[in-house]
């Protein structure tokens, strides 16, 4: 995929690579941990157990690291969370980190109740596109799924979102059976009407939540998809993430298939996150983690940060142990950053 060129420089360490060789490019970056939704796969209902306010990460010690990575080749940015709209000021933080060179692209991942207020700063800040979580188009389902009356501030941020110019906008859908998998064509026809590029996702089994999702594999959605729209396989890829994409035949419209349970991309895993409270989780499947906070609070330096993110990536299991181990993974989606 080609990103935005800007006058940013091109990285002054040797790239960061684990002990798989995969290098590392994208950067997933938690700005909260709390969510004004308890989406049913995600966060379970009445859960409070949120990070204090003093451990998270202040905006120049987000800084701090994104410009370490930036500087070992990792130009890619994701903000998220929890919903990461709930972090006060967050266009400042996206101004900042638009400004470090070596960072080429910033993007949000977001449930959009908060994005008709802030979409037209957030662009203007630095955030090139956008991904919204949307698993349904019924009012009374997204109220069952997401546990709130959600579904009109979603579309008024969709609007917003529109109108302020994040291109591409993709709209990730958790697929589950009995819930919202009879939505799926119905989700597809809204996509390619408004523009969106649809992304369809098996729910990984992060805490008890992600465990009780009532699981549905991709491929036979993928394959009643490919039928109904003519849908052929993507010409050039897109993203450079986990999705498979496939394009209807004037090549207009497209959908992602993320199947992280039932074909998994771990063999070209290019990513890490950093939570809310500075620490670096290496796999959302393994508990390999590393914690920079405690190091940034001590006063250490550019170049012992940067060896540390390095000793850190050294850790990157080669895989997840999803299948093998279901219950292995106690912390939800929200407190790694999806
Ligand atoms: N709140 C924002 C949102 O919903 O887009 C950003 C954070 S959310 C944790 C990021 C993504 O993780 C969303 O697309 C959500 O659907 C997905 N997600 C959360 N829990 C999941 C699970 N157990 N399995 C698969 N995807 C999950
Ligand atoms: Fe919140 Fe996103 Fe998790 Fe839903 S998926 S509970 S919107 S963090």
């Amino acid at each position: 995929m080609d990103y935005p060129a800007n006058h940013n420089t091109a990285p002054i360490s040797p790239a960061l690579t684990d002990r798989f060789g995969r290098q590392i490019s994208y950067l997933r970056l938690s700005v909260t941990d709390r969510c004004d939704l308890r989406c049913s796969y995600c966060m379970p209902k009445g859960f409070s157990g949120f990070e204090e306010p003093e451990n998270w990460l202040r905006f120049d010690e987000i800084s701090r690291v994104v410009a370490a990575f930036s500087r070992m080749g990792v130009a890619r940015v994701r903000l998220t969370g929890g919903e990461p709209l709930l972090r006060r000021n967050l266009p400042q933080l996206v101004s900042q980190l638009s400004d470090l060179p070596g960072v080429r692209d910033i993007s949000l991942s977001t449930n959009a109740t908060q994005l008709h207020k802030h979409a037209r700063v957030l662009r203007t800040a630095g955030v090139a596109r956008i991904n919204v979580s949307l698993d349904s188009l019924d009012k009374a389902c997204m109220q069952t799924i997401t546990g709130r009356d959600s579904y009109a501030s979603i579309m008024a941020g969709l609007q917003a979102g529109k109108e302020a110019g994040f291109d591409p906008i993709k709209l990730n859908m958790v697929v589950m059976r009995g819930v919202n998998e009879h939505e799926i064509l119905r989700m597809a026809q809204f996509c390619f009407e408004q523009g969106f590029i649809l992304r369809l996702i098996e729910a990984m089994p992060m805490g008890s939540t992600g465990r009780n999702s009532q699981f549905l594999e991709i491929s036979a959605v993928r394959d009643e998809l490919v039928e109904h729209f003519q849908l052929i396989p993507a010409a050039t890829e897109m993203g450079g993430g986990p999705a498979r994409y496939w394009s209807t035949a004037d090549g207009k419209s497209s959908i992602g298939f993320i199947s992280p349970i039932s074909q998994h991309f771990c063999a070209s895993c290019n990513r890490v996150r950093l939570s809310v409270d500075g620490t670096l989780y290496m796999c959302l499947g393994q508990d390999e983690k590393f914690e920079l906070r405690p190091l940034l609070r001590a006063g250490i330096s550019d170049r012992d940060l940067e060896s540390a993110i390095r000793m850190a990536i050294e850790l990157k299991p080669e895989r997840h142990e999803f299948i093998e181990q279901p219950n292995k993974i106690i912390r939800f989606m929200s407190q790694t950053g999806g």
